[in-house]
């Protein structure tokens, strides 16, 4: 087995041993809950950097399935995803750009995710097809789930297949993986990313510093020498990233290696999740004054998602 997966394998799934870890107090503990449809997913090295006894720190937040997602306020299908997937592995919402969803399995179950509903059929065929006979797409997005999920021979089979159409011209990466699994990045996957004939672009999905660390860093520097940019996405999130400091400790230590903020997401309204919003006018506040402190190619765009639009919608309240 690849040495990754079997990192993979000691993360945590059973609420007993994550209360355990953490030396959760009875109180603590009763508070984590099981979800049977979006259950606890949690590598071991982020449990790692979790303070012990603590739910109120960001990647407990964002991370342990607690009490408060047991809220009904909120959408199943916040984006209107459902509506717009064709041959329900391909998501054509935006001109020129469509979005493959690769599979459903991710390394990790954060608790805000907006596609947590989803159910993955993934007729991954059938998308390339369609993809194949449209020649206005000239990027495709691998996302999911986590296109990391997919092993390093599956990966380059499916690349391989995108190659293959000439005007598709981009391959986009959606990923969360390394910042739970930073041993994905293997020689395998760097020699499919350098042998490509398309342009790859590499988005990180990231939303604390304290996901961060320099083996992670190490890893990603490994794609950009490959001359792939490296980008990042962050979504907004209550008691995890909603200060000017966390923000800019966040962005700061991105551009210092290389590595490009590209959106600040306003949260998808995902049932369960509210609790960890932040409303719009705090986060055109916060990008506004992190604009004093930070260069301008450090402060991502600030972006919400609305059912039915061409593009992502710039905030600006
Ligand atoms: C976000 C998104 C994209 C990519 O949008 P960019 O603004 O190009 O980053 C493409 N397709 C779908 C369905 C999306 O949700
Ligand atoms: S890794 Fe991405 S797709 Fe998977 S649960 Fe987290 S946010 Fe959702």
């Amino acid at each position: 087995m690849e040495k990754w997966r079997l990192v993979q394998k000691k993360g945590f799934t059973n609420l007993d041993d994550i209360a355990q870890f953490l030396s959760l107090d009875k109180d603590k503990k009763a508070r984590l809950i099981t979800k049977k449809e979006f259950p606890l997913h949690l590598p071991l090295r982020i449990a790692q950097k979790m303070p012990k006894n603590c739910l109120e720190n960001p990647l407990a937040l964002q991370f342990l399935p607690l009490d408060l997602e047991l809220s009904d306020e909120g959408m199943i299908d916040p984006v209107g995803d459902v509506a717009s997937s064709k041959g329900k592995a391909l998501l054509h919402k935006y001109e020129g750009r469509a979005l493959l969803l690769v599979t459903g399995a991710c390394v990790m179950h954060c608790r805000y995710c907006f596609r947590q509903n989803y159910s993955y059929e993934s007729e991954i065929d059938k998308a390339i097809a369609i993809i194949r006979q449209d020649p206005s797409i000239k990027e495709v997005i691998l996302s999911g789930g986590d296109p990391l999920s997919l092993s390093d021979r599956a990966l380059s089979a499916l690349m391989a297949q995108i190659e293959d159409i000439d005007h598709v011209e981009i391959i986009r990466f959606h990923t969360r993986f390394l910042i739970g699994v930073p041993e994905r990045v293997t020689d395998k996957f760097l020699y499919t990313l350098k042998s490509s004939s398309k342009q790859i672009v590499f988005v990180l999905h990231v939303n604390s510093a304290l996901e961060l660390d320099s083996d992670i860093f190490s890893e990603l520097s490994k794609i950009q020498k490959l001359g792939v940019p490296v980008l990042t996405q962050t979504v907004l999130l209550k008691g995890v990233n909603d200060s000017k400091q966390k923000l800019y400790d966040l962005f700061w230590g991105l551009v210092v290696h290389g590595v490009i903020p590209y959106y600040l997401h306003s949260l998808d309204r995902v049932k369960g999740s509210l609790h960890m919003e932040v409303s719009k006018k705090e986060g055109v506040k916060l990008i506004n004054s992190l604009r004093d402190c930070l260069p301008g190619y450090a402060v991502p765009t600030f972006v919400e998602e609305v059912a039915g639009r061409r593009s992502k919608t710039i905030i600006n309240v």
